[in-house]
């Protein structure tokens, strides 16, 4: 990729927190960047005002009965328009300088897997991908020759980090997380806790199912998982901090006793650009951080007694059979069934670990290389964990 030239993007995801970030970040570029395609799923019209605005080719919503309205929303314009899956496929597999993968979920899986096959660098926001499909993941962006570059902050910190160095110098990689908003409570607390409380994060502005996914700490336990296969590393060299303040992101143990940090105000804004101006670095409306302002920085281990899922996420990663699709696939279904109030805050890990304890007995060693024997784990998964509700 000529770094000089204008880079052409799409954008899986488009309309999510991420997808709107990243546009954001273009628009004040916009002479760097030519938008190409873009998809999303329910908001037709905040999808079609995108795709009006960067005067994209292609523009696709996931949801087939959407598509009417889509139609409509962009009539009178040159831009081409499709929807169902199918669509968000020919969305992905237009040939582009970078692709942004930040759809939310599993749902993400086969998109960003087809983008890896024809696109320079995919920019990797969806980390429910790597969780479910990590090997695959890897090896198809070796295979092809693609860029993978983390958007998830701790990642993009760790890769950022890692600039000049070899993995094999690392000893140890440790991801921060801010705690979310139950940090201080009790067990008997978290008994009581409300989705209005949970979707409420201190420090980061994010998607549902992302922010809930904070206040279980499940999105630290996939971020290990997510580390785990990005850089290449052994389950005991991916460990986690609780930082409430969020200003430092990763920590990079070396060999020789070394550690390096990336430090930022929390704003997704940092990681995305970093992942469009790659190898070289863009302008951002973000100001650097102020020490004295901070003023201090507290750390705490990571409480998996109060906060079971990173337990479960964390024994996934050690242990030698294949359960990322079961895991995430359980966890998806908890978390929806917690935003729709049909189960409590605290079930969520009650859910993922009998599914994983279940399913143990339904999987056999073979299951664990095609994509197609990932989504059947997803779906078996997903099942258990609806029965269960
Ligand atoms: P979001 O909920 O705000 O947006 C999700 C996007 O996915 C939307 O554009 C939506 O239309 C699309 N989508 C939803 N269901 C779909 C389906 N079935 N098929 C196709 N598209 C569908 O989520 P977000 O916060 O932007 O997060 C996106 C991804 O990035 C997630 O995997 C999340 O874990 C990851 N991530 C987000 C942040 C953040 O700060 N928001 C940080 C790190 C990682
Ligand atoms: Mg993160």
């Amino acid at each position: 990729m000529d770094q000089n030239s204008v880079k052409s993007v799409s954008i899986l995801g488009a309309t999510g927190t991420i997808g709107q970030n990243t546009l954001d970040l273009i628009r004040r570029n916009n002479e760097k960047f030519q938008v190409i395609a873009l998809t999303g799923n329910q908001n037709i019209q905040l999808l079609a005002k995108q795709a009006i605005e960067f005067q994209v080719e292609f523009v696709a919503t996931a949801c087939e009965e959407k598509y009417d309205e889509l139609k409509q929303a962009i009539a009178g314009t040159d831009i081409k328009c499709g929807a169902g899956e199918q669509a968000i496929i020919e969305a992905a597999t237009r040939p582009v300088d970078i692709c942004m993968a930040a759809i939310v979920g599993v749902a993400g899986l086969k998109p960003t897997l087809k983008a890896l096959e024809v696109t320079e660098l995919v920019a990797l926001a969806n980390k429910e991908c790597l969780v479910s499909a990590g090997d695959l993941f890897m090896k198809s962006s070796k295979l092809h020759q693609t860029k993978l570059i983390p958007v998830d902050s701790e990642h993009s910190a760790a890769f950022q980090c890692l600039a000049g160095h070899q993995i094999s110098e690392i000893s140890k990689l440790t991801l921060t997380a801010s705690g979310g908003p139950f940090r201080l409570l009790t067990k008997e607390q978290l008994k009581h806790v409300s989705k209005e409380q949970a979707l409420k994060h201190p420090n980061w502005e994010m998607g549902a199912k992302i922010t809930i996914d904070s206040a279980t700490l499940m999105n630290k336990g996939l971020e290990l998982i997510e580390a785990k296969h990005l850089f290449s590393l052994t389950a005991n060299q991916v460990d986690m901090v609780v930082h409430p303040q969020s200003i430092i992101h990763c920590l990079v143990s070396f060999l020789d006793g070394s550690v390096l940090a990336q430090l930022s105000e929390p704003d997704m804004r940092v990681p995305i650009a970093y992942s469009l101006s790659w190898p070289k670095r863009m302008k951002t409306p973000i100001e650097p951080i102020n020490l004295v302002e901070i003023s201090k920085m507290d750390f705490e281990a990571g409480d998996e007694d109060r906060f079971p899922c990173l337990k479960l996420a964390r024994q996934v990663m050690e242990s030698d059979t294949f359960n990322g699709p079961a895991l995430n696939a359980a966890n998806e279904v908890a978390v929806d069934a917690f935003l729709l109030n049909k189960c409590t805050y605290i079930q969520i890990p009650q859910i993922i670990e009998e599914v994983l304890d279940k399913i143990q007995n339904e999987l056999n060693s073979t299951d664990r290389f095609s994509i197609n024997d990932i989504l059947k784990i997803d779906q078996l998964a997903r099942n258990m964990a609806l029965n269960l509700l």
